[in-house]
């Protein structure tokens, strides 16, 4: 049977699939089957092809990674069937951020971008990263970025196609692994998605194809998130004149940040005594800050039908995260909202699938990406071991989707907790020991004064 809210989502979607006599092998794998988790199955035959598709195409028409296939003695034709695709090389995640400063920054770009670049013609010959995105922005190209805690910034272009591909794909998850409702209110804890193409708001962003925008409030209004404001906030300026202007800059003074949290305490007020129900979205240590708030002051709520998606990760600092279960007490707790409404996303720019966690908190994977944990030689190891994780990803035309993460995971065959297909992460991801801290997360709490 086919609920309200799937066929309100069908609508909602058609305008992201292409008529099907322009389906390639990637688009006959996302747009088939109408389930991900029921079908995963045939879902995954689908994406076999869709990964022989992609290999091909990037090993044709990306010079960068036909160098790195040859050096590894791989051509399409070593890859005939899914037994091969072990053999496939993986691109490191750090590579998206391994670009020379000045001239050679479009280069790379170019370089990068699988095919022919839609080079946009800039006024100067050293434009800065913010006029790349946003003149790219305008040729249909979408480049994400996020930084880690090192400051570096990575960067990933996609093309219109891709990135509808990406939005396809991560609201199969939403509407299969949580309880959608399009007429939701939804409490998005980011700066205004619409004005920046920074990942973590760029795909919580993805709730203005989800929910009517009327329903929709988000913490920061107004709040253009630029590199250079990244850079700013992280006292990475050298001279006065710098210093001074990001000084100006920083609008995110502990007074902003209040009035922005209690804005938000109010509207879950408000919504608690209108008997409505919200989705709650965004990094945990901005709930967890709004939490705090609320317990300060006396105002917790019960919003027992609403639910919680948390995503991007705690703070650099790893030893400071709260685990899981801890957090998801409080949620249940301060908010009213139990254990089994409360979601988390792992999710990243270089990839178009999000691990959206089900009511039981393990992540699902869906069938249009073969996950990978490798060891410390980078060889597969399979499930229930914790380990790198990779993925092959055929989903993007615009770059090669086959990377290698910094982060350790562990996979298993199915989920403990639900019937869904497929294989799950457990609940825990964290990085790798050496590598520098991930960068969402980070980024946004950098942003943050924090408060005596
Ligand atoms: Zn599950």
């Amino acid at each position: 049977m086919i609920s309200k809210a799937e066929l309100e989502f069908q609508k909602r979607m058609e305008k992201f699939i292409p008529p099907k006599e322009n389906w390639t092998p990637i688009d006959k794998a996302l747009f088939t089957q109408k389930t991900y988790f029921e079908d995963y199955q045939k879902s995954l035959d689908l994406t076999f092809n869709a990964i022989k598709y992609s290999f091909n195409h990037h090993f044709e028409n990306n010079s960068l990674y036909r160098r790195l296939c040859e050096v590894n003695n791989v051509t399409p034709d070593t890859i005939t069937s899914k037994e091969d695709f072990n053999k496939l090389p993986l691109l490191p995640d750090s590579f998206f951020k391994d670009y020379p400063e000045g001239k050679g920054f479009l280069k790379w770009l170019d370089n990068v971008y699988t095919g022919t670049t839609p080079m946009p013609t800039f006024r100067t010959e050293i434009p800065d990263h913010d006029n790349v995105i946003e003149e790219f922005n305008k040729k249909g190209v979408s480049i994400m970025f996020t930084s880690g805690t090192s400051g570096r910034f990575s960067f990933i272009p996609r093309d219109n196609g891709s990135w509808n591909r990406l939005k396809y794909n991560a609201m199969r998850s939403v509407v299969e692994l949580m309880d959608y409702n399009p007429n939701d209110t939804v409490v998005l804890l980011i700066p205004d998605p619409r004005l920046t193409n920074l990942t973590i708001a760029s795909l919580f962003g993805i709730a203005y194809d989800l929910y009517n925008s009327e329903n929709i409030h988000v913490a920061l209004e107004d709040m253009k998130i630029t590199t250079q404001y990244l850079r700013m906030q992280r006292a990475e300026t050298i001279g006065i004149k710098e210093k001074i202007k990001a000084k100006a800059m920083s609008k995110l003074s502990p007074i902003v940040l209040k009035r922005s949290d209690n804005k938000i305490i109010s509207l879950l007020e408000n919504l608690e005594k209108e008997g409505k129900r919200a989705n709650i979205a965004g990094p945990p240590f901005w709930l967890n800050r709004i939490m705090g708030r609320m317990i300060k002051e006396d105002r917790k709520v019960k919003l027992p039908d609403s639910q919680v998606l948390t995503g991007g990760g705690w703070k650099a600092e790893e030893d400071k995260r709260t685990p899981e279960e801890t957090f998801r007490e409080k949620v249940e707790n301060v908010l009213g909202i139990p254990q089994d409404r409360f979601h988390d996303v792992y999710a990243m720019s270089e990839c178009s699938s999000v691990f959206l966690s089900c009511e039981g908190h393990y992540k699902h994977v869906p069938p249009t990406i073969i996950p990978l944990v490798l060891d410390e030689n980078l060889n597969s190891i399979g499930y229930d071991k914790f380990g790198r994780f990779a993925f092959i990803d055929p989903i993007p035309e615009s770059y090669p989707g086959f990377i290698i993460t910094g982060d350790k995971v562990k996979l298993m065959e199915r989920c403990p907790a639900c019937n869904r297909k497929g294989p799950v992460l457990d609940i825990e991801v964290s990085r790798l020991p050496g590598v520098e801290g991930r960068g969402c997360a980070a980024v946004m709490a950098d942003l943050m004064e924090q408060e005596e």
